[in-house]
């Protein structure tokens, strides 16, 4: 079958690799639609970000090597012995990081926390091929009510459902979001269904403020236009927001805002509030941490999606109460496109996407 498959940073191919073979415990797949992670097509250019060591070591010991696609919607062509609950036909999507099953934590039901086991992607082949071969651990079912393109956006939504977790929201919040890029819009929906009052939030482009206002920000402020901490203090009383999600940093060649939104992060939360870091920064940030200690702030970090979070996920999705639509704004057609993919999505800014963009490799008849 094809494959694309790393022979180095930059190097993208598609191979000819063997047909995989379905074993206990495991589930072959057809890839319907498949979009790139935002850290896998930095790192498909060497772009230092998380699990960039790990993807060079991969690289320099193992090249060409068969990497990331762990944000798709799939189709069941066949299931090994041992796994329950799908049959071929089914629609599936994935959760990437999974438990190892023999750590402590795994051992004492605590599985979700492991951070042993593999990661689809980065330690398992992922979906950017004809076929795929997954444990069906990964898996969730597909509502028939979500469409291939959203259900390929099913992983990195349920990432955002953990970090609006993470923040414990409590009822009537001012909640700030800075970055309206897609997993922005995503805190922003997921805040309002967990009970946040007033939500501010900030981008740099007019045409993100709009989606925002549209998807149920009350205020979306322009960077570009106006100072946008004091404004956020104002509309908050003089006291600043109780949570503010940090989604916009990281490098500005990505069109990234680099450091200076989590300073405004830490100067727009009240004292005593969280902030929740959902960017990576691809490298050290320098931080007042007496300024964090005297206010009493915490800065928070989103805990891993677990497979509750994704069969959450599919729910609010499934019943309209995430739109994911509108964020899909680049959808390419054929394996051939999956470079171009990357492209895309390395460069959001330039490209003007929101959400990954996306390939769509065989339509399922589907909504
Ligand atoms: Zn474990």
């Amino acid at each position: 079958m094809k494959a694309w498959r790393f022979h180095a940073f930059g190097d993208l191919r598609l191979d000819d690799v063997p047909e995989p073979h379905v074993g206990p415990g495991q589930v072959l797949v057809e890839p319907l639609c498949v979009q790139p992670s935002v850290t896998e097509a930095q790192l498909a250019f060497g772009i230092p970000t998380l699990a960039y060591d790990r993807v060079q070591r991969r690289l320099e010991t193992e090249a060409p090597v068969q990497l990331f696609g762990h944000e798709f919607c799939a189709r069941v062509l066949a299931t090994g012995p041992a796994v329950e609950g799908y049959r071929p036909g089914d629609r599936v999507a994935a959760r990437a990081k999974l438990p190892c099953g023999n750590c402590v934590l795994c051992r004492t039901h605590r599985a979700d926390r492991c951070r042993a086991g593999p990661v689809i992607g980065f330690d398992l082949p992922g979906c950017f091929a004809e076929r795929g071969l997954l444990p069906a651990i990964a898996l969730v079912k597909v509502d028939d009510r979500i469409s291939d393109s959203e259900a390929a956006c099913l992983q990195s939504l349920s990432d955002s459902v953990a970090a609006v977790e993470t923040a414990g929201i409590q009822m009537a919040d001012t909640v700030a979001i800075f970055g309206q890029g897609s997993m922005g819009l995503e805190c922003l929906q997921i805040a309002r269904l967990s009970g946040a009052g007033l939500v501010i939030t900030v981008d740099v482009r007019d045409e993100a403020c709009q989606m925002s206002r549209e998807l149920g920000a009350d205020h979306a402020l322009n960077a570009r236009e106006i100072d946008v901490v004091p404004a956020i203090r104002e509309l908050t009383g003089g006291v600043g927001a109780d949570v503010v999600f940090e989604c916009a940093g990281g490098s500005p060649k990505q069109g990234l805002a680099g450091h200076a939104t989590l300073r405004q992060a830490i100067d727009a939360v009240r004292s005593g509030g969280k902030v929740v870091g959902v960017s990576w920064f691809g490298g050290p940030v320098e931080l007042n941490v007496d300024l964090l200690r005297e206010r009493s702030l915490r800065y928070l970090f989103p805990d891993i999606s677990t497979r509750g979070h994704l069969e959450h996920t599919v729910r609010l999705v499934a019943s309209g109460r995430v739109r994911l639509k509108p964020t899909i704004t680049h959808v390419l057609s054929g394996l051939d496109c999956v470079p171009r993919a990357f492209e895309i999505t390395a460069n959001k800014g330039k490209f003007r996407a929101i959400n990954p963009a996306q390939v769509i490799l065989k339509a399922s008849g589907g909504p």
